[in-house]
């Protein structure tokens, strides 16, 4: 007991291969990796593939790969990185001593009479629990059964009509009645351990101090406080984040919502989402930081991140927000990271210069791309886009400007050509031709993006250089 506010923290991501990378999934990554950065601790990473029929290879790389991209490398940085299914002969030691000690015992009801019991207390609105008629069968003849090869599963005798109270970190006090859990399967008849004793045994013999997972898995818990009492283990310190809920107050599932709208982070790497964005908006998922700071990267979140401010309510998923994440993050990240993420995203490497001026309008990696396409390429020109009906402004009108700006710019020196030279110079003439802004620029600006709506020209002019520039404009002025 007195060690238990001196030991480093040790924190565990134990996911299971059987689905690509859920953003709930991400989540409780990220909440487990910054507590244990925040805490100075540490984490280990554990697939928990004992379900050998849906366990893939290709989840696994999907889920590792997913959350490095988020920035979290757990191959590199977990204290232990391992698999349960090699952990099989420590869970038959320990499933040995609990049978030892008469803690477990080998129920012999059949799947039908499980599935009698189960109809019964469905009919009668009841929940399905299950006291084993086999809990108290003499060791004797529970050993003859099992060597006459009668077909078993190991379960927990659980104490009847007891209150298992445990203290979440984010939900505070809950307390579950035994009565309503039953003796409870831990194991098949081969011995391979099940879930609930699988996971405590690994946590425990690990070290494992806090155990933060979902709340889809609280009712696991005062199952698993029995187990480790069972064992005489060190029970752990317990911290259920809250369900992600889709805007019908569902759960938040593939299934249904809206094709577009991202779940897998898998989603959010096609729709050219960024991972400080994408970080950012997770961490959001429940968590808050108390003021109306919004905008945070891993490496802040490292720093200040507290359960304490982990919600115990649903979260509300708003993909708006996320998309809202991105934009920010999208003008902000160092441009040398998002050159790499777009490499990542299209196969282009692209030159500073043109990313520079492309992200200020671009949301996500999608629009980014489609923002460089005028700027590395030449976009051709439709002389229909002259045309613009408030300003009065016709074809004959675009092309006399278009000739007006070529004169004006061509006798520039190379390195003159930046916007505020430019801008300057613009300035000037407008003034000397008695125009407003309007007519001289959007001319100047379809000419060379050939899109209603672009960058402005000034900037566009600096990047694509005076070469560009020039023949860009003598093409649309002819
Ligand atoms: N393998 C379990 C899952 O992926 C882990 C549950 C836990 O954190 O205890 O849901």
């Amino acid at each position: 007991m007195t060690t238990e506010n001196t030991k480093p923290v040790l924190v565990r991501m134990p996911p299971s291969p059987t689905g690509g990378l859920h953003l709930g999934t991400a989540r409780t990554a990220l909440f487990n990796w910054l507590f244990a950065k925040k805490n100075g601790g540490e984490i280990i990473f554990r697939w928990e593939d004992t379900d050998l029929e849906r366990s893939k290879k290709e989840y696994e790389t999907q889920i590792l790969e997913g959350l490095k991209w988020l920035g979290m490398d757990f191959e590199k940085e977990a204290k232990a990185f391992y698999r349960q299914t090699e952990c099989a002969e420590t869970h038959q030691k320990y499933l040995a001593k609990l049978w030892e000690e008469g803690k477990v015992f080998p129920c012999f009801t059949t799947q039908e009479e499980l599935q009698e019991i189960r109809d019964q207390a469905a009919k009668s609105r009841e929940n399905f629990v299950f006291w084993s008629p086999f809990r108290d069968l003499p060791r004797e003849e529970a050993e003859k059964k099992m060597q006459n090869g009668e077909k078993f599963v190991w379960r927990l005798k659980v104490e009847k009509n007891r209150w298992i109270t445990f203290k979440d970190l984010i939900r505070k006090k809950v307390a579950v009645n035994t009565d309503t859990l039953g003796d409870f399967a831990i194991a098949r008849s081969d011995n391979s351990v099940l879930y609930y004793l699988a996971n405590v045994i690994d946590d425990w013999t690990q070290g494992v101090t806090h155990v933060i997972r979902g709340e889809d898995h609280i009712s696991n818990t005062p199952k698993q406080i029995l187990l480790y009492e069972a064992l005489g283990a060190e029970m752990p310190k317990f911290g259920h984040i809250p369900l992600v809920l889709d805007k019908n107050k569902k759960k938040l599932s593939k299934r249904n919502v809206d094709p577009e709208i991202c779940v897998l982070i898998s989603d959010f790497q096609k729709q050219g989402f960024i991972p400080e964005g994408v970080v950012n908006g997770l961490v959001f998922l429940g968590w808050h930081p108390k003021t109306t700071e919004e905008i945070f990267s891993l490496a802040d979140l490292e720093k200040i991140f507290d359960l304490k401010n982990v919600n115990a309510g649903a979260a509300q998923y708003d993909f708006e927000k996320m998309k809202w994440f991105n934009a920010h993050w999208m003008r902000k990240v160092e441009i040398e990271r998002l050159q790499q993420y777009f490499a990542g995203f299209s196969g282009k490497t692209i030159d500073l210069k043109f990313l520079e001026l492309a992200r200020e309008k671009a949301k996500n990696l999608a629009e980014l791309d489609n923002e460089l396409e005028y700027l590395v390429s030449d976009p051709g020109f439709d002389e229909n886009l002259f045309v613009h009906e408030k300003m009065g402004l016709d074809i004959e009108h675009g092309k006399k400007t278009c000739q007006i700006i070529h004169d004006l710019l061509a006798d520039l020196d190379e390195s003159e050509f930046s916007r505020e030279k430019l801008r300057e110079i613009c300035v000037a003439k407008i003034a000397e031709l008695g125009w407003k802004n309007g007519p001289f620029m959007w001319p100047f600006r379809v000419a060379l993006s050939n899109r209603s709506g672009s960058a402005g020209p000034f900037e566009i002019a600096e990047v694509i250089g005076k070469d560009e520039t020039l023949k860009r404009l003598e093409r649309a002025s002819s």
